[in-house]
């Protein structure tokens, strides 16, 4: 070899594992904010008519929103499971409050040993011990709002005088604070807020004291013209509301109609305070990731684990496959690679999630996951092949709120739903009926779309491998 060469070479060398070194140190870091029960609609950047959220609106102002986020399992401890899995309920054991089995594969798993420092903050609720975190610290099953206990990495601590959404803030920072800084972090920080309780800090309980909500459009309906799934559930504002939901005594003299909308601005006022100190700790966060120079290099997300009722169909709650208990906010955030301002209305799911992780972190996810990366679209794609439907499927039954089991497939106009234990179908036409209140199932005008739909739900279920692993379950 030309001895003159050998410098160049010695140059090319060292620039080449610099480039390398410097792609793998500037994978991003990525903090998963995820709320419980916060419904896309009491997001100010869903268009919500009863809040704001400046701090979450942010994000996808920032970055990109998504229209059509959907959960696969509208209840607490299915999502989680599903999220961390990338997989169904039928698939990763969780249909309903049990157990997680924390030796099966998750993402949280994959990013750290690709050298991710891993944490998990707030709630948890899957009753094994967080695997695949490098640090943890989460609340007891629901936990509680005031003076909670976590625990960190299996010792149980109490807070007494502390708020639980303020807590995992402050936790979530102080992990980023004393993190490896040679290492990509990956940060779930999950508040209990809003859950059922609803119980408000002191800072934000008299926020919507004297705010009149507006009932939504749905809030007297009379599930005529569906299933008998609907007027079976127990979760109705007027009726299923205990007095530790609605805290104070209503006044004397209250017609009917009055004692409910007096129970739903209760119920809403302190929902939306809850939430408005989730607002106050996401903008904490950002404000951490900024002053410390990582906003550019970091995703934050913003979601909730599924959507909730705020008195639509006279309902508190989720559980059903109905639009806004389907439906999860989902903000994203990473000015290096994502445009901002940008509205996206792909479907996407929640067992997209992990797929979507591993995917920034330069990893591939295992063939078993069953979502799909959705990158592409945040690169400001859309893969021909894309999904146009999506498959879900609710379990739990009759606790606690007799919504009766069902799975069904949602399009891009229409939902086919099966309530498999009483043998009863729903099929809705969203454009003409959005707030779906009537069934067109076996009107004979939707036979052709009733036929495709079913052809498609029997797809999803084959191409997910639903064998009714669970059909039977009841707790
Ligand atoms: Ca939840």
């Amino acid at each position: 070899m030309n001895p003159k060469l050998l410098p160049l070479l010695a140059f090319i060398s060292v620039t080449f594992f610099t480039q390398a070194a410097d792609q793998k140190s500037q994978r991003p870091n990525i903090v998963f904010i995820m709320a419980d029960d916060h419904a896309a609609h009491a997001i100010s950047a869903y268009g919500s008519k009863v809040n704001k959220t400046p701090n979450i609106d942010r994000i996808g102002k920032e970055g990109m929103r998504f229209s059509n986020c959907f959960v696969v399992n509208s209840i607490c401890t299915p999502s989680r499971a599903a999220i961390l899995t990338g997989k169904y309920s039928h698939i990763n054991g969780v249909p309903v409050f049990n157990r997680f089995d924390g030796s099966q594969w998750t993402v949280a798993k994959d990013l750290q040993k690709a050298g991710y420092h891993t944490g998990m903050i707030g709630k948890w609720h899957l009753q094994s011990d967080p695997t695949g975190f490098d640090y943890w610290n989460i609340l007891p099953g629901q936990g509680k709002y005031h003076d909670p206990s976590f625990i960190e990495m299996g010792k149980t601590n109490k807070f007494p005088g502390g708020y639980a959404t303020d807590l995992i803030a402050d936790f979530a920072i102080n992990f980023m604070e004393k993190r490896p800084k040679d290492q990509p972090f990956f940060l779930m920080c999950h508040h209990k807020a809003p859950h059922r309780g609803w119980e408000p800090d002191a800072k934000h309980a008299r926020q919507f004291e004297n705010a009149e909500i507006p009932e939504p459009a749905t809030f007297n309906d009379d599930y005529k013209n569906r299933a008998a799934a609907a007027t079976e559930a127990t979760m109705r504002i007027d009726r299923d509301l205990t007095p530790n939901d609605v805290k104070f005594t209503p006044p004397p003299g209250l017609s009917p109609a009055e004692l409910k909308h007096w129970k739903y601005e209760r119920y809403m006022r302190d929902y939306l305070a809850c939430i408005a100190s989730v607002d106050d700790n996401v903008g904490r966060v950002l404000d951490y990731l900024e002053k410390n120079d990582l906003s550019k290099n970091t995703i934050v997300i913003y979601t909730s684990d599924q959507g909730f009722f705020l008195g639509d169909h006279n309902w508190f709650d989720k559980r059903f496959m109905y639009e806004e208990s389907l439906r999860m906010p989902f903000l994203i955030r990473y000015p290096e690679k994502i445009k901002a301002g940008k509205v996206n209305d792909a479907m996407i799911l929640n067992v997209d999630f992990a797929p979507t992780f591993l995917e920034y972190a330069g990893l591939t996810a295992p063939k078993e996951v069953q979502g799909r990366s959705i990158a592409p679209l945040l690169r400001g794609e859309k893969p021909k092949d894309w999904r146009t439907s999506m498959y879900y499927r609710y379990y739990h039954y009759p606790a606690d709120h007799r919504v009766q089991p069902h799975y069904g497939v949602r399009n891009e106009r229409y939902k086919l739903i099966f309530y498999n234990r009483i043998n009863e179908w729903e099929l809705f036409d969203l454009q003409k009926d959005p707030h779906e209140l009537k069934s067109v199932y076996a009107d004979p005008k939707y036979a052709s779309v009733q036929k495709k739909m079913l052809a498609e739900l029997n797809r999803l279920r084959a191409d997910l491998n639903d064998k009714d692993q669970f059909a039977d379950i009841q707790k």
